[in-house]
């Protein structure tokens, strides 16, 4: 079996302040590098962390990353406050309101890669603006790499252009559904995924919340497409960074294969693990559930998600 291969993992690391309808929850750990590096950590070690946090920042969520092997040499302490996002859930949880986005820190950061992590061959561009984004992989220098890219709303109407640059480097693209359709300019989805593709990257998963994701690849795998559903859950506690944790268990899982060119069915396999370990992290608040799962429950899980998907 090849050597499991290292992560570097750059976005957001916030704190999160949460309302449910049934609880409300504040300075929480939140952030899309922080969910997607826990999450890298049960596939590959080391994930490397890169990102900015203030003064305020409580150090106890920085020190349970440590405890997962998460290295922190990348993580800029600032003198002024944390990011920090505030956003309410309706009923059903499917859909959800920004109550407020106070970017501090994020303002006018400079991703630093140190120079110690830059030769990490899978790079995760997790939320985080597309000019950050794009300094981040200007400082990435393994060769070959492969880099996978999360983005957002906000970014696709204030930032398209810088945002189409990205793209062009990226090799596997991790979008939600209404960011798909607005970013290739389609309502259809099998043709978002296509027009994405010819974007830049090869590979396209377009996540469908509580209804699972879709990966497009070249025509002539599986016909160049995978859909798999969300693992079933009884009680959706907070679904906040359920896409990041997809993200980040995405990349550690094909690291953990040890080579920087998966294909498609290394991708598919992927998409399992990620679906699953998003699961997770929609049972508690914050990153609650991931921050001391055992491996055996990850495994259970994976084989129950194994037999329901069969037919
Ligand atoms: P998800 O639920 O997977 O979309 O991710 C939610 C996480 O993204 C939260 O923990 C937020 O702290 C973080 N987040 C929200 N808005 C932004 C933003 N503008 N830039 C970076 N991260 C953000």
């Amino acid at each position: 079996m090849s050597e499991a291969l290292p992560v570097l993992i750059g976005g957001s690391i916030a704190i999160d302040n949460v309302k449910t309808p049934e609880a409300e929850r504040r300075d929480l750990l939140g952030g899309s590098a922080s969910y997607a590096a826990l999450a890298a950590s049960y596939f590959t070690s080391p994930a490397h962390l890169v990102g900015i946090v203030g003064a305020d920042f409580p150090p106890e969520h920085l020190e349970m990353l440590a405890r997962h092997g998460v290295t922190l040499e990348g993580v800029e302490r600032s003198g002024r406050p944390s990011f920090t996002w505030t956003g309410e859930y309706h009923a059903g949880m499917n859909e959800r309101t920004t109550r407020n986005v106070a970017v501090n820190v994020l303002e006018d950061w400079r991703v630093v890669v140190p120079a110690g992590v830059a030769g990490a061959p899978f790079v995760v561009l997790a939320n985080m603006s597309p000019g950050n984004q794009l300094e981040m992989l200007a400082q990435c220098a393994a060769a070959p790499r492969f880099v996978l890219a999360d983005t957002m709303d906000l970014w696709i109407n204030i930032a398209r252009d810088p945002l189409r640059r990205v793209l062009e480097q990226v090799d596997l693209l991790v979008v939600n559904d209404s960011e798909a359709r607005e970013l290739a300019s389609t309502t259809n989805i099998v043709e978002a995924g296509d027009r994405l593709r010819g974007m830049g990257p090869r590979h396209v998963v377009v996540k469908l919340g509580e209804f699972g994701a879709v990966l497009f690849g070249p025509p002539g795998h599986n016909h160049g497409l995978f859909r798999c559903g969300a693992f079933p859950l009884r009680r959706v506690v907070d679904p906040t960074g359920a896409g990041d944790t997809f993200l980040g268990a995405l990349a550690g899982y094909l690291a953990s294969l040890g080579s920087a060119a998966p294909g498609f069915s290394a991708i598919r396999d992927a998409v399992i693990r990620g679906t699953v370990m998003a699961s997770f992290t929609c049972e508690a608040f914050s990153t609650g559930r991931i921050e001391n799962l055992p491996e055996a429950d990850l495994l259970r899980r994976l084989e129950i998600f194994r037999e329901m998907s069969c037919w």
